[in-house]
């Protein structure tokens, strides 16, 4: 079967790999239909985020066909259609006992896309419970963003928003800016959206939550919003990593500052602030307290319009266009410009309705 693996920074191409057979009894075959393209692939693929371990297949938001099932697999059959879990968890170790799953010290070599073989695949080896069904209605691509989605809801519960009439914004309007925007809005935070990046903002300002606006300025959607520059803000998430400074020093008493960027980046905070203000400044990464089942939920009632998210859908032969879009040019080993209006961008491993 044919997979996408990463040799190296920059070296990355489909290969023709071993068929994958159940070893386990748990263990469940699923051929991929279609996989998403995350910003972790990029910083992978760039080596902007050096965790990815040689030799591994890429990809780790993804659904498919159950093709294979092992000899204790209960809940699925050859033929279900599913969305697959990539972040295990081996329940055992401290951080799994301490509440923190989604940093278990057993990830090293299990998780999907990274250290273990992901789904830019024809095939992805996955454990039982790592599997959702999908219902009838729902299409393998809009269930490919539980992952993303998942993730999002992580993040918003760390929020603890107990308010809905805050002053809430989201920088950058990638496919996690607007899944935030989006999972705020179902928590009755209507927030605005910050994105200078053209590309972006056109493919975001036709697909915004009702009574959300976007602006490419921060001093001037302050200005818009709230008629003055220096308005404080009660709650932002920053999917950019850039802003870190410049929000901080715009956050109301109380106010929080979600960070969800994977980037080496680093920021000076006045500490004394954090105190007297009652300041939070937060993290968060990955699924926790069954955020991928709820997300699935979310995408499966139509509450999340995952669909309206997707902007492109490449072949798999056609990976390197794919990559491209999202402004990373595998063929001349280079970052490059956004050149059009984008967002989540998939990837079809193979024809499944
Ligand atoms: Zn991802
Ligand atoms: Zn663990």
């Amino acid at each position: 079967m044919k997979a996408l693996k990463f040799n190296q920074v920059w070296n990355v191409q489909i290969q023709q790999v071993e068929p994958l057979h159940c070893i386990e009894s748990d263990d469940v075959v699923v051929d991929i239909a279609v996989c998403g393209i995350c910003g972790t692939d990029i910083g992978i693929i760039t080596g902007s985020y050096p965790v990815a371990v040689p030799g591994t297949t890429l990809g780790h938001e993804t659904t498919g066909v159950v093709t294979q099932v092992g000899s204790h697999v209960t809940r699925f059959q050859i033929g279900d259609r599913v969305v697959i879990n990539p972040t295990y968890s081996c329940g055992h170790c401290r951080m799994c006992q301490t509440g923190n799953p989604n940093h278990c010290e057993k990830k090293l070599g299990t998780e999907a896309g990274v250290s273990y073989d992901g789904a830019f695949a024809e095939q992805y080896l996955a454990k039982e419970s790592s599997l959702i069904k999908l219902d009838d209605h729902v299409s393998m691509e809009a269930a490919s963003l539980t992952e993303p989605l998942s993730c999002t809801l992580t993040g918003v519960d760390k929020l603890g928003i107990t308010h809905t009439n805050i002053r809430a914004v989201v920088a950058g309007a990638g496919p996690m800016g607007m899944l935030y925007l989006w999972a705020l809005h179902e928590r009755g935070v209507k927030a605005f959206i910050i994105e200078k990046n053209p590309s972006r903002v056109q493919f975001a300002i036709n697909n915004l939550p009702a009574e959300c606006r976007l602006y490419t300025d921060f001093d001037e959607a302050l200005t818009q919003e709230y008629g003055d520059k220096s308005a404080l803000i009660d709650l932002c998430v920053d999917t950019t990593g850039q802003l870190t400074e410049y929000v901080f020093d715009h956050l109301a008493a109380g106010g929080k500052l979600l960070n969800v960027a994977l980037k080496d980046k680093h920021a000076n905070l006045d500490i004394l602030k954090i105190a007297d203000k009652s300041l939070s400044v937060i993290g968060s990464i990955d699924s926790l307290n069954n955020s991928f089942e709820r997300a699935y939920a979310m995408i499966r009632d139509g509450v999340i319009p995952a669909e309206r998210l997707i902007s492109q859908i490449f072949d798999f032969e056609d990976y390197q266009q794919a990559f491209l879009t999202v402004g990373c040019d595998i063929a001349a080993k280079a970052q490059v410009p956004l050149s059009t209006p984008n967002c989540k961008i998939l990837i079809r491993l193979a024809d499944f309705k």
